[in-house]
């Protein structure tokens, strides 16, 4: 299978981002200060943005989501330090515009999706997310749950980009040209 990693530097600056999750099982993590949490098996979303330069940017906060052996920080960094969770796919938007909570908030109220851990990653929410890790407990497959993520960012930034190390998935980039471009 192609490493995916290396689509990273074709990522701009700024963005929003999904990461798609999977857990085969369920698992009792601590959290940092959150503490000791269960997490039931099945699909999550990690939502957030990358709004900054060089450290700061979008391939660089991605690139670090995907390395497993780093300084524990934000609470997604304890959830994906555990050998049990996988990242499917990361769903990926330009736009210089902070849009996380509303991407968040599409999938709560559109796609059914409910909160695990209460707090978790939502420190920087403005709307009261509740947090920005979701968890979807009736989905099996989550090609569709992609789908959906990619189809609302592009109708919200008019660019997507999405790469994915699912099995029997489009495991291709797929670049949507942008309909208004970004400014
Ligand atoms: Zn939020």
């Amino acid at each position: 299978m192609k490493e995916d990693i290396t689509l990273i530097p074709e990522l701009s600056t700024t963005g929003v981002y999904t990461l798609l999750l999977f857990l085969p099982k369920e698992v009792n993590l601590n959290i940092g200060k959150l503490g000791k949490k269960r997490f039931p098996e099945g699909h999550y979303t990690y939502t957030g943005s990358a709004l900054g330069k060089g450290a700061t940017s979008l391939k660089h906060r991605i690139a670090r989501h995907l390395r497993r052996k780093k300084r524990r920080f934000w609470h997604i960094d304890y959830l994906l330090a555990n050998e049990n969770v996988s990242v499917k796919a990361v769903i990926v938007a330009e736009t210089k515009e902070n849009m996380e909570c509303n991407m968040n908030q599409y999938l709560k109220k559109v796609m059914g999706a409910k909160v695990p851990v209460k707090g978790f990653g939502a420190s920087d929410c403005r709307k009261n997310c509740g947090s920005h890790l979701l968890y979807f407990p009736e989905i099996e497959k989550a090609d569709f749950l992609v789908q959906r993520i990619v189809k609302y960012l592009r109708s919200s930034s008019g660019y997507s980009f999405f790469f994915s190390r699912f099995r029997g998935m489009n495991n291709k980039v797929k670049k949507t040209p942008a309909r208004n471009p970004p400014t």
